[in-house]
């Protein structure tokens, strides 16, 4: 599945590359052979990742989401990367989970901005009862406003997936983050197993799936490699694969890691694009720390979607006048 290195692609061969790319719902990509993609010469990367994006998507044109805290702050786990996690001492106000009124004012911004989808995320180790009850009013209000619904709040048990299926929820975002070998360097408080089994409620529920990771947290090229693999392998893929690069927040554990190199980031995207040919790669957090250059090769790498909004759930995001900006110096289109 890896192309040569060196030769230039021809029409026929980007056709071989893309059918083999569609088949791999079914395939298997090996670490190795993430490994190998991510090991080729940047120029070679980055044309079979376009390649492979132009026979799937349009290539000028992205897709905005607008991410909302909900609740944010006090969370019992101990993501080593998290300002909301409650035993880090990061300045983060705790926020009780925010009105309806306040929720659809946000929503309504994000729509009059060009979002189209609305993501809403909460600080906590999954939902109680009452949350998934306060969650699907939210989500059959904000359906009714004409946006894609997403929702990222934690470990799901059994039925509450199809409790948010039935409001109308189109997406549940729930990150891998990193490779199972590198994870237990970040997260002690939920296994690799958890995360993998409220993505199996998620697909049976019928509910799109919006799983990736963070990049920049230490770990090694093999363990990016890792993460790309699990992600690919899931059958079928996610629909949507956000790729972070850390936001470094003082008083979390990950604060001062090594800063990793631009091009091993958009390596990692089109690791992705690569393996993932009709998912929407999401440029995510950690785009504010990015040179305008730097955000034109992840495009270019095969990103089409972005989070769009001064604000992620607690950090920085460019903003929207900016990300405007950019869009008019690249002629790209949003979706
Ligand atoms: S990433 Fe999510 S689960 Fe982990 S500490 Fe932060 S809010 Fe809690």
């Amino acid at each position: 599945m890896i192309e040569s290195s060196t030769k230039c692609v021809s029409s026929e061969k980007k056709k071989t590359i893309g059918d083999q790319q569609d088949r791999s719902r079914v395939a298997q990509w090996s670490v190795p052979q993430i490994q190998a993609l991510l090991d080729l010469p940047f120029p070679d990367l980055i044309h079979q990742a376009q390649s492979i994006h132009r026979q799937y998507h349009d290539a000028n044109a992205v897709q905005l989401s607008t991410l909302i805290s909900v609740k944010t702050g006090g969370c019992p786990e101990d993501c080593g990367y998290c300002p909301q996690a409650a035993r880090y001492h990061t300045g983060v106000e705790n926020q009780d989970m925010l009105s309806l009124d306040t929720i659809m004012a946000a929503a309504q911004t994000a729509k009059a901005e060009g979002a189209t989808r609305f993501c809403m995320g909460a600080a906590w180790r999954g939902p109680k009862q009452r949350d998934i009850d306060r969650m699907t009013e939210i989500i059959e209000a904000v359906k009714d406003l004409g946006l894609e619904t997403c929702a990222t709040l934690g470990i799901l048990k059994p039925g509450q997936a199809e409790q948010l299926k039935q409001a109308g929820l189109d997406y549940y975002n729930h990150n891998l983050d990193t490779s199972p070998e590198f994870y237990g360097e970040v997260i002690t408080t939920r296994d690799y197993q958890d995360r993998l089994d409220t993505l199996e409620e998620v697909r049976r529920a019928g509910i799109n799936v919006c799983c990736g990771g963070i990049v920049g947290m230490g770990e090694s090229r093999l363990a990016r490699a890792g993460l790309i693999a699990q992600l690919a392998n899931l059958d079928p893929y996610p629909e949507s694969v956000p790729i972070n690069y850390l936001v470094q927040v003082e008083g979390t554990p990950l604060y001062g890691t090594e800063a990793l190199d631009s091009f091993e980031f958009v390596r990692t995207i089109a690791a992705a694009r690569i393996t993932m040919p009709k998912a929407m790669v999401r440029l995510s957090a950690g785009r504010r720390q990015m040179a305008e250059t730097m955000q034109a090769l992840c495009f270019l790498a095969g990103a089409n979607s972005i989070f769009y909004g001064d604000k992620l759930l607690t950090t920085g995001n460019p903003e929207t006048d900016s990300d405007k900006a950019l869009f008019e110096k690249l002629g790209l289109r949003t979706l």
